[in-house]
């Protein structure tokens, strides 16, 4: 039949907080020169984590790479991506595959833009492709990189540089998901984000079926988190969301690490298939 279980196993380690080491692993992070990326890259870095850093426009992404090293002893570089270019995306994560020892273990699609033009029947349909292209078929196409790679360290044990490798077990994807792709988030207007949202979590709930041979797939749908993202948005709208958050305050990236830390680790080895919300309870109301 199309669907094949396989015979997975469990780690040996049964400590818990051992599970959560990211050390000796590689991680690739996109969207992660600020905001919630970066938040996720330092989490890593200081689990024992080398991550390559990945930026569009942001050049102070490459600063930041040099603190991280300093701060946490592990390998950290910033590489200037456009993830909406499959061959760009394609080239940069065999590049990092290669520098960093060969191999990859963790891979986070987290880079995105918001929907800036009101009501869908206002918009430009050309915004509706870049919003699309940029939060969805991106995801796809690291995915599918990200994944050939993993195909290829579980079926001969080597890294990309021909290495046995250690300790490895399997590789874990990661997509920054969205709460408006739980519900429609009606202040905003943004479906065409909501539902580029809504497939990213549904595509890692795929991927975690077709790959579980190799690799877990998750996704994480963080609420309002205080970041440059949301700088467009009128302070009226932002009262009016601030109002429905049963905590009553935005999120801070750095509240997010530890949801991207247990979905990367070990600790998460029986996690594959799901979405993790962190949203103060908004989506609970
Ligand atoms: P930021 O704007 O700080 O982060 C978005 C990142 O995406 C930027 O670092 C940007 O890189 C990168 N990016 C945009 N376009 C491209 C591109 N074509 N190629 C490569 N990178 C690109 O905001 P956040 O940290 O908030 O956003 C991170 C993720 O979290 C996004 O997917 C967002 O949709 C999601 N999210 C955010 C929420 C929030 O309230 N903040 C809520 C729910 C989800 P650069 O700056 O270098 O151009």
């Amino acid at each position: 039949g199309i669907f094949r279980q396989y015979n997975t196993k469990a780690p040996s380690e049964t400590q818990v907080i051992p599970l959560f080491s990211l050390k000796g692993k590689t991680a690739i992070v996109s969207g992660s020169g600020a905001g919630i990326g970066l938040a996720v890259v330092q989490g890593f870095a200081e689990a024992g984590a080398n991550v390559a850093i990945w930026y569009h426009g942001n050049k102070k992404a490459l600063d930041r790479a040099a603190e991280i090293e300093q701060k946490y002893g592990v390998k950290c570089r910033a590489y200037q991506t456009d993830v909406t270019d499959y061959d760009n995306v394609k080239e940069v994560i065999y590049e990092i595959a290669r520098e960093f020892n060969g191999r990859l273990d963790i891979f986070v699609a987290n880079a995105g833009i918001p929907w800036t033009q009101g009501r869908m029947i206002d918009g430009e349909l050309s915004h509706y492709h870049k919003v699309v292209a940029t939060d969805l078929d991106s995801v796809f196409y690291c995915a599918k990189v990200a994944g050939e790679i993993w195909r290829h360290q579980y079926e001969t044990g080597l890294s990309m540089t021909g290495e046995t490798l250690q300790n490895y077990r399997y590789g874990s994807f990661i997509a920054t998901s969205s709460m408006s792709g739980h519900i429609a988030n009606i202040p905003q207007l943004q479906s065409a984000y909501n539902a580029a949202k809504a497939g990213v979590r549904h595509l890692c709930q795929s991927l975690a079926v077709e790959w579980v041979k190799f690799a877990r797939a998750n996704s994480i749908s963080p609420g309002y988190i205080a970041t440059e993202i949301s700088n467009f948005i009128p302070p009226e709208t932002k009262a009016i969301w601030r109002g429905k958050i049963p905590m009553g305050r935005e999120g801070e990236a750095h509240e997010l690490k530890g949801a991207y830390l247990y979905l990367a680790s070990d600790a998460s080895s029986y996690t594959t298939g799901t979405d993790i919300v962190v949203d103060g309870g908004y989506t609970a109301v």
